[in-house]
């Protein structure tokens, strides 16, 4: 899919995507259009997977025109596109001001995963991560964060669906709530993907106070808390965010959100060998974690250039593994996709950088 299909020719500034179907229908209302005429929108967009104005053609010629002369369907094009043979596709999406974002669309027997992100870059300077490696520039737009999704739907055959949604993407969701949570509203919808919360899975740094405003809400996303270490002072080297913050305190704001929605939160740790990998390191974190409602995901480190962080043994994953569960504590590791398109999050975009940085010199 190029940019050019997904934007078909309008120069319009405004994305249809920054609309409501409230505000679409005052829209209709204003042009003297009949009513219904909102909901034939919505459903091209969100059900038809439309990619120009043109295609809505149960909609007469002159709105058709209208809406071509107001809105751009989405507010950024396709520019990279990858596939890899496990059927995991990658976009690289331009957003209107020239930065770029990416989302992933992962395959698996019975769900589609889509990966989104919410930020151009992040602030949490994880010392392994490709996505903060060059700081936060802004956060994205509800519009922006539903395009990713809109876009990774328009991917895939007539037959098949988005079942799950991963906001594991660039930035850090729990610092542009106000751009994601519309934006997830919007696709839960039966008039739109009909992705209950359940299949929604918002992964953070862990922000306490943002994980209890989420809580507040009562709705049953899954959380996922990137912990990655089992104690302060070696959490805070690998997650410079943590200094302010400790364990404790996110510890305890994941029970208030498994209080207030009844989801089981999910601790993510990524594997770096020689750094949080060790038999005392999985002892502690088993110690931490017991007794709470929590299920641990072991995430392999994925090589980030010019990074020097390597992935354990398969021995020492297993043994981690082993010490955990003989604890009570269950724990998976993740499953690599899209290994040789770079499908890890960041990546693409930090090379997208590398090119117009060598392209302008
Ligand atoms: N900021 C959020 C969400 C984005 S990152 C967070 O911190 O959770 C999603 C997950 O991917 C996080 O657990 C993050 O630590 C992990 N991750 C980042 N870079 C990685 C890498 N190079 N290899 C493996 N996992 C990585």
């Amino acid at each position: 899919m190029s940019g050019d299909e997904t934007n078909a020719i309008s120069d319009a500034p405004r994305a249809l995507l920054d609309l409501t179907l409230e505000e679409l229908s005052a829209w209709i209302k204003e042009q003297g259009e009949q009513g219904f005429r909102s909901k034939q929108i919505w459903g091209w967009l969100y059900q038809k997977r439309a990619k120009s104005f043109d295609e809505m053609n149960d909609l007469p010629k002159s709105l058709r025109a209208k809406l071509t002369t107001a809105f751009r369907l989405f507010p950024g094009e396709v520019v990279r596109h990858q596939i890899a043979k496990d059927r995991t596709e990658k976009i690289l999406i331009r957003l209107n001001d020239g930065e770029h974002v990416e989302c992933v669309l992962m395959r698996e027997t019975s769900r589609n995963t889509v990966c989104i992100s919410t930020q151009v870059g992040c602030a949490m300077g994880c010392v392994f991560c490709a996505s903060g490696m060059q700081g936060l520039k802004r956060n994205l737009s509800t519009a922006e964060i539903l395009q990713q999704l809109l876009l990774a739907d328009r991917l895939q055959d007539a037959d098949e669906k988005i079942t799950n949604i991963v906001v594991m993407g660039i930035g850090e969701p729990l610092a542009n709530l106000p751009g994601l949570l519309p934006a997830l509203k919007a696709v839960q919808s039966e008039e739109s993907l009909g992705l209950g919360a359940r299949r929604i899975t918002i992964s953070t740094v862990g922000l306490p106070k943002k994980i209890r405003e989420l809580a507040q809400l009562g709705i049953q996303y899954n959380l996922a808390i990137s912990l990655h270490a089992p104690n302060d002072p070696l959490r805070t080297k690998i997650v410079p965010t943590n200094k302010n913050i400790g364990i404790e305190e996110i510890l305890s704001a994941a029970d208030e959100f498994f209080e207030k929605t009844g989801r089981r939160v999910t601790f993510e740790y990524v594997m770096l060998s020689g750094v949080n990998d060790s038999a005392e390191n999985a002892r502690e974190l088993a110690q931490l974690l017991s007794g709470r409602m929590a299920h641990v995901n072991l995430i392999p480190m994925n090589s980030v250039e010019p990074l020097e962080f390597a992935e354990p043994s398969q021995v020492r994953k297993d043994a981690f593994v082993s010490i955990l569960e003989r604890a009570g504590v269950p724990a998976t590791i993740r499953k690599r996709k899209g290994e040789d398109i770079d499908a890890a999050c960041g990546q693409l975009r930090l090379k997208e950088k590398t090119v117009v940085a060598l392209e302008v010199k």
